[in-house]
């Protein structure tokens, strides 16, 4: 096994010639439930994983902030004086983005020096796991201390929302980087996506006997195209028709008036939206009131929602979570922005290898590439490991 900080250090003095002075990590996420609610400003219950991201990073003495990556030839160079988020693009956008969003959020860009930086990752790029989120709030968290601006976690979610937003152009919501920098050891984060506020809830998976495990289905996603934006540009646009400010504000008590008032295809994306919300609040109090054992029927249902009424799931996707749900699973569903990347399944710890050979059996005979299978933990948000 490598060690993701050694290589990151490694890298920094290779690239630049010189030691770092500090080393940061931030995790990537499981989205456990809640696809699509969080920029319709619902709930989410994500949780950061043992799978990090690593940026190391040391002061410059003039304003060029230069910065490289362990899976990129080229070292990205812009002057702190020439940051527009329009001109940003490729991989460094994300990183360049986070800087000129700190800008946005109070830092005085004027007056911190310029940095090298060093990027190197375990998250899987484009799985669905948020290696996006992972990098922002790593360089995120990096700048906050380097450049001593004190501003909390979810300021920083909200910096890491608005470089992508802006910067890279995905119009996603604060999840995964709500995710990255604040989860906890063993515990998914339950956020309101409309008050911001946010608490920890306990998973207990090990003692009930329980693992999660990712099926990376190897189709990739762009969120800067296509699906992700378009069901985006849905949500809001019902919104709208329906005279309401977010999705958030309807319960399925108000989808048979939103029927007579919305064409067929909009109401289904409705209808996972406000289906979705629900299906978070019962996930929360299932597991406080009876433990995860208890809500496979829930992720089971809304991997339904989004494959029948979204329609953001692939095949790939949809074999994954059947093949689950026939070999031992508590509950599958696909986890992420969606059109490609990862599936989860909650299954039994005597069960996992069964469910393994299982997945890599009905890939094969559906003639897909083999997935990539492992187990993932809760574990802790955004640190400077040195
Ligand atoms: P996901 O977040 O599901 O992994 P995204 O498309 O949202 O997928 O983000 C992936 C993109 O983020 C990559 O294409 C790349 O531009 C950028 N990225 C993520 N991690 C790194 C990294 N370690 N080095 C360089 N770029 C990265
Ligand atoms: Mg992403």
């Amino acid at each position: 096994m490598r060690d993701l900080r050694d290589d990151t250090r490694a890298g920094f003095l290779d690239t630049f010639g010189r030691e770092p002075v500090g080393l940061w990590t931030a995790p990537g996420r499981v989205n456990l439930i809640g696809e699509h609610t969080d920029y319709n400003l619902g709930f989410v219950l994500p949780f950061a994983i043992g799978l990090r991201t690593a940026v190391a990073l040391d002061p410059r003495d003039d304003r060029v902030v230069r910065v490289a990556s362990a899976l990129s030839e080229e070292v990205a160079e812009i002057h702190l004086d020439d940051l527009h988020p329009e001109m940003l693009s490729g991989w460094s956008a994300y990183v360049f983005g986070v800087v000129w969003a700190l800008g946005e959020f109070g830092a005085d860009l004027a007056a911190v020096p310029g940095f090298d930086a060093f990027i190197d990752s375990d998250v899987p790029i484009g799985a669905g796991l948020s290696s996006s989120a992972a990098i922002e709030c790593a360089v995120a968290v990096a700048l906050n201390d380097s450049w001593q601006l004190r501003l909390d976690r979810r300021t920083l979610a909200a910096v890491g929302q608005f470089a992508e937003n802006h910067a890279v152009g995905a119009p996603t919501g604060v999840m995964d980087q709500t995710a990255s920098l604040l989860g906890e050891h063993g515990a998914a984060v339950f956020l309101d996506c409309r008050s911001g506020t946010s608490e920890i809830v306990p998973m207990h998976l090990a003692e009930a006997g329980l693992e999660i495990l990712v099926i990376d289905s190897g189709v990739s996603h762009e969120h800067a195209t296509g699906g992700y934006a378009d069901r985006r540009a849905s949500c809001d646009l019902a919104a709208q028709t329906l005279g309401i400010a977010s999705l958030r504000e309807l319960t399925e008590a108000d989808l048979p008036d939103a029927a007579t008032r919305l064409d067929p295809v909009t109401l289904r994306r409705v209808r996972h939206v406000v289906t979705e919300n629900q299906r978070v609040l019962d996930t929360v109090a299932l597991l406080r009131q009876e433990g995860a054992a208890a809500i496979g029927d829930l992720l089971d249902a809304s991997h339904r929602s989004m494959r029948f009424d979204f329609e953001i799931s692939v095949p790939e996707l949809d074999l994954a979570v059947e093949t689950a749900q026939s070999n031992g699973a508590i509950g599958a569903r696909m986890t992420g922005g969606g059109f490609g990347g990862a599936a989860i399944a909650l299954v039994p710890d005597h069960a996992v290898s069964h469910l393994r050979a299982a997945i890599d059996g009905a890939f094969a005979e559906h003639g897909f590439g083999q997935p990539d299978m492992f187990l993932v933990h809760a574990s802790h948000g955004a640190i400077r490991e040195e």
